[in-house]
């Protein structure tokens, strides 16, 4: 028999999947193809297939510990930072313990959390603009939180200040995805130091544009708790191919910043066009997408697809009133795409 459990939680939404001529702005990806030193990376690696990777992923953590200044012993590793959430969750959470998870933010935190029979404590902040004394005192008696930053899909940047005053008072573990921080002005990366309970999140497929070969990495002080994510995690979970790729990467960041500049010059012209439209909302980014609010029950999406545009319907995730659609920074190509169509859905 399934677990009753198995049930009642949603099936993770990874949105449509694009035909070969639509553009996709849906998921977030980074729309740019790897350098050729990451491409060569891959090819070579195809030659060892045969052969296990070595499960220490020793020169990866090497490359991680170097590209952001921390201690090799800090790090844990996952097949993408989705399977670091559900190896969080199986190695923090018994069944009934409170797990605290402020909205509207990614479901993944809560699939896993469910899946562990633990309690769901879901506090909606408008916008995911957090009350953090607030929330200090509503998460007191929980095991975990789940933060997001920048946020998905609201787009916003966590204060840090905020971030301090619950790690000062908070007796679990706070959880910080950090998937789209190269893209953001701040990260809570040099809170690690001060705060043991905090464990930030991070992956190659964002600012690194290799969502396809799923690499996933996490950061925390405490020892104890990086040595059971390693010890719990599968032994193969990155791929030779992938760590080949992802040590490359590493190796290219000059390659990925001028990419990131791009994407950011992009993202402040879709805002400002965005803005100019009456029946749209758009809020700041600090992220590779923009959170759009729509007027009227548009349907938005839909009118975007019949033009071969996808981007994300986020309607109807807790906490976000009325439509709203995600849409991902692409290139200055697709962009113009997106503007043009909209431009043709407002023309009257
Ligand atoms: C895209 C995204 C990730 C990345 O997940 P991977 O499993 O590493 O591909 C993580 N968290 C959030 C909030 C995201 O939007």
């Amino acid at each position: 028999m399934v677990r009753s459990i198995i049930k009642i939680i949603n099936k993770y939404n990874a949105g449509n999947f694009p035909k070969s001529d639509e553009i996709n702005l849906q998921s977030n990806e980074n729309p740019y193809p790897p350098p050729k030193d990451v491409i060569d990376a891959i090819l070579k690696a195809i030659n060892l297939v045969n052969r296990y990777p070595n499960p220490e992923y020793e020169e990866l953590k090497i490359g991680i510990s170097e590209y952001l200044n921390i201690d090799v012993k800090n790090i844990f590793l996952g097949n993408g930072i989705g399977d670091c959430i559900y190896n969080i969750c199986n190695t923090l959470i018994e069944s009934l313990d409170q797990v605290t998870i402020p909205m509207p933010s990614y479901t993944m935190y809560v699939m896993y959390t469910m899946l562990r029979e633990a309690s769901l404590n879901l506090p909606v902040y408008p916008y995911y603009d957090i009350n953090f004394e607030e929330l200090a005192e509503i998460s007191s008696n929980s095991k975990l939180i789940f933060l997001c930053s920048p946020n998905n899909p609201t787009g916003n940047s966590l204060s840090l200040n905020g971030i301090r005053t619950l790690a000062e008072s908070f007796k679990g573990y706070i959880v910080i995805d950090e998937a789209y921080v190269e893209f953001a002005s701040k990260s809570a990366l040099k809170l690690i130091n001060k705060y043991e309970n905090i464990i930030i999140l991070r992956t190659f497929s964002k600012f690194f544009g290799l969502a396809g070969l799923r690499i996933g990495y996490g950061i925390c002080k405490d020892y104890d708790v990086v040595s059971a994510l390693e010890k719990v995690r599968l032994p193969f979970c990155i791929s030779q191919i992938s760590l080949h790729a992802g040590i490359a990467a590493l190796r290219c960041i000059d390659y990925y910043n001028k990419i990131k500049e791009k994407i950011l010059r992009e993202r402040e012209l879709l805002f400002k066009k965005i803005s100019k439209l009456e029946k749209l909302s758009v809020f700041p980014s600090d992220a590779n997408f923009l959170l759009v609010k729509v007027e009227n029950n548009l349907k938005l999406s839909e009118k975007l697809r019949k033009r071969k545009i996808l981007v994300r319907d986020v309607t109807g995730l807790m906490g976000l009133k009325g439509e709203h659609v995600r849409i991902t920074v692409g290139r200055p190509d697709e962009n113009r795409a997106l503007l043009n169509a909209l431009k043709d859905i407002f023309k009257n």
